[in-house]
């Protein structure tokens, strides 16, 4: 059985396949985040980008602490290597590559930074998972669903950074998961505040997908 554990923000962990991974894991500074970075560990560790609330601070410690797999777009991942993650794959956007026993592929986001955001496909022999990272909306979502056929889909659903409520239940019909489990929201006073007019907009737009929100802390498994 695999188990997600929203930490917050745009922070999960995925225990799969006998293993745990940890994507944007910003815990220190995160106002929902339900654990210190010391109560953290992980096999494979994945950033989406750079900005503050994706914690790559926290994913560098948690790296070098448990000798995890840092995987990032290129520019990311080396700077997490002249930090002193020992381990770290730079990737770009494309296909997948095995890393630490799952194959792994970066996908587009639509969101600013100096190096190029991303989001992430994990695919498991118990689950794939699709965590979109920061983005707006954009058409080819529906290509990573068919594509890759996600059984979790980790969107945001906050606004104003992101897409909000109306983008991500939008994002959801595109995608087709079996799950979708709403993030990036409810952080600040800047970004929407509850997940209501999200599951609202699913059941209207994609009423076979089950939305499961999370408190943060809280734990879903499938
Ligand atoms: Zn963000």
């Amino acid at each position: 059985m695999a188990k997600i554990r929203w930490l917050g923000h745009a922070a999960f962990e995925i225990k799969m396949d006998g293993k745990t991974i940890l994507i944007d894991p910003w815990v220190t500074g995160n106002p929902l985040a339900p654990v210190k970075r010391e109560e953290l560990c992980a096999d494979l560790i994945i950033v989406t980008h750079e900005h503050g609330d994706h914690g790559f601070e926290d994913a560098v410690e948690i790296a070098k602490r448990c000798n995890a797999t840092f995987v990032s777009i290129y520019e990311i991942a080396s700077k997490a290597g002249e930090l002193g993650v020992k381990n770290t794959v730079g990737m770009n956007v494309g296909g997948p590559s095995e890393i630490a026993g799952f194959k792994v592929a970066l996908t587009t986001a639509v969101h600013s930074g100096t190096s190029n955001p991303v989001g992430v496909v994990i695919i498991g022999k118990e689950l794939t998972v699709y965590h979109a990272g920061d983005t707006g909306l954009f058409g080819d979502m529906k290509l990573i669903g068919e594509i890759y056929r996600p059984d979790v889909a980790l969107l945001p659903i906050g606004s104003h950074f992101t897409m909000g409520p109306v983008e991500a239940a939008y994002a959801t019909m595109l995608i087709n998961p079996r799950v979708v489990i709403p993030m990036h929201y409810k952080t600040f006073p800047v970004l929407v505040q509850s997940a209501y007019h999200f599951t609202e907009e699913v059941k209207r737009r994609a009423p076979n997908v089950k939305v499961v929100v999370l408190e943060p802390g809280e734990s879903y498994e499938l």
